[in-house]
């Protein structure tokens, strides 16, 4: 068994990684995080060509709360000597493989990242974590989740999975040819658009027949307002996670777009595709872009399948034949299996998830003192930046303050934009509420004492009515 650790993490995607990133500054704390991947590989299934960020690449591992980081993307660009040939790119956001590169070469320098361990059980004995991976066991005061999410595949489809249906998070593992093939895509978020150009260029062979199912009213764009923006701030999340759980979730739905659209880079590189193709060069249309459809149901076919989706425009059925479907449905939260003998202590919501409290701390009935904390798993109490790259660092940053006395990283912020409610404004004027009340304090107590020396001959009403007066004008 290894020495007991301060915290351990389980799992490396992007978000543990911020976390052992930032954990090198704090000396005072050990740490250990167990990836069961043998190297570091960002959604190394999607890893298509032509794929790029939603979000720019300042939102790092580090930046936005340790800009001197020896781990923040700029340094990557240094170290690498292509700084200046990056900005002679002029590029706003990177590619998907660069982000990937930077975050491989991040975990190749930190020595609290082990590769190769593929997390197994972890039991609560005594006061602490004991962690078992396939290679050994570890004992830990306090755990962060960081296992990431699971591909969604509708009920309908899941009886029907195999080679030639699967979820799009496998495309680029599975050695596929598309050619001469009924593809039928599901899904209308970016992954779905991604596949779909891909596959428009013919890079998986050239289908006899593409339709794209997306249940969205068009092929949405991602909002990225610069007020829309603003729900990927520190302070925002912060007041969200105490809104009513209704609103919550009326809020989530109405932000969908901003978290969950198509790049406008991507729907024009798709729109410029099918012009190209069709209109220029006048190809025979073996495409077809069908939103506001719902795929409803599923059977086999002589040839494959037959695909039913419910035409939400027009409340018909409609039949798609597909040879291939590929499934770019999103991903859902599940309770990693390791932590299974810990379920019972946990306090779970009523769809069966974890529930955390602000600080990214799992609510469990096991110890006080041993905290388990999860990243990527707060969709409902912390709002759409959660699943996110964008608060990363500064959710790491806040874990990290959470295991301390004193806080490590500053998490102070400066004013914001929108008032989002008035205890906002409360908020804001606290400091000058403090200053203000100990002011009156001091002068209540020299009033007081005041009139017992010079004031004996006042009596209380008139007192009370001079120390008022006085008070209102602090
Ligand atoms: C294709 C794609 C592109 C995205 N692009 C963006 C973007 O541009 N901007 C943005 O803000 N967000 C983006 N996201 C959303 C989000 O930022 C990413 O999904 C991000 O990778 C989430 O990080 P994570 O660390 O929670 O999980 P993951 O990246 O999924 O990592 C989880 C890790 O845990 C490991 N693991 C799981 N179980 C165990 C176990 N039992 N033992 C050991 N290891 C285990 C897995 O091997 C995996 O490496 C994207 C998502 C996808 C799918």
């Amino acid at each position: 068994m290894e020495k007991l650790t301060d915290i351990i993490g389980i799992g490396v995607g992007p978000f543990n990684l911020s976390i052992a990133a930032l954990l090198e500054q704090v000396p005072s704390l050990t740490s250990c995080f167990l990836e069961h991947k043998k190297s570091f590989i960002w959604h190394e299934g999607l890893m298509l060509p032509n794929t790029y960020m939603q979000t720019s690449y300042l939102k790092d591992l580090v930046t936005a709360v340790a800009p001197e980081s020896p781990y923040s993307f700029i340094a990557y660009l240094v170290r690498n000597k292509k700084f200046y040939r990056f900005l002679n790119t002029e590029q706003k956001t990177i590619t998907r493989a660069e982000f990937s590169d930077y975050l491989s070469w991040v975990s190749k320098q930190l020595n609290n990242v082990n590769f190769s361990q593929t997390v197994e059980d972890i039991n609560f004995v005594g006061d602490q974590f004991v962690i078992t991976t396939n290679q050994a066991q570890y004992q830990a005061k306090h755990i962060c989740l960081g296992t990431g999410k699971s591909p969604y595949i509708p009920a309908e489809i899941k009886p029907y999975l195999g080679d030639n249906c699967f979820h799009a998070s496998e495309i680029g593992l599975r050695n596929i040819d598309l050619t001469g093939k009924r593809v039928v895509l599901v899904g209308g978020g970016q992954t779905g658009a991604d596949v779909f150009l891909n596959a428009l260029r013919g890079n998986w062979g050239q289908p006899a027949q593409l339709d794209w199912v997306s249940r969205r009213a068009n092929f949405q764009a991602l909002d990225e307002a610069a007020f829309s923006n603003e729900y990927f701030m520190p302070r925002y999340v912060e007041q969200f996670y105490h809104l009513d759980e209704a609103v919550k979730q009326q809020e989530i739905r109405a932000q969908k777009l901003t978290s969950d659209g198509i790049t406008s880079d991507a729907l024009l590189a798709i729109y410029q595709e099918l012009y190209d193709k069709f209109e220029v060069q006048k190809q025979r249309k073996w495409v077809r872009l069908l939103p506001h459809r719902t795929v409803s149901a599923m059977n086999n076919a002589v040839n494959g399948f037959n695909l039913i989706a419910d035409n939400n425009l027009t409340g018909k059925d409609e039949h798609y034949a597909a040879t291939v479907v590929i499934l770019a449905t999103g991903f859902e939260s599940k309770i990693p299996a390791c932590i299974k003998a810990l379920t019972p202590m946990l306090d779970l919501s009523e769809g069966g998830l974890l529930q955390l409290d602000p600080n990214f701390r799992v609510k469990w009935t096991g110890n006080k003192d041993n905290h388990i904390y999860a990243v990527n798993a707060g969709l409902d109490s912390h709002g759409i930046a959660d699943p996110q790259l964008s608060l990363m660092a500064w959710r790491s940053a806040k874990i990290i303050n959470d295991l301390l006395p004193e806080p490590a990283f500053d998490l102070g912020e400066n004013q914001h934009v929108i008032q989002w409610t008035n205890d906002d404004v409360e908020d804001n004027l606290e400091p000058i509420n403090r200053v203000r009340n100990s002011v009156k304090n001091v002068v209540k107590s020299t009033v007081k004492s005041t009139s017992e020396i010079e004031m004996d001959s006042v009596d209380k009403a008139t007192k009370d009515v001079m120390t008022e007066q006085v008070l209102s004008m602090v």
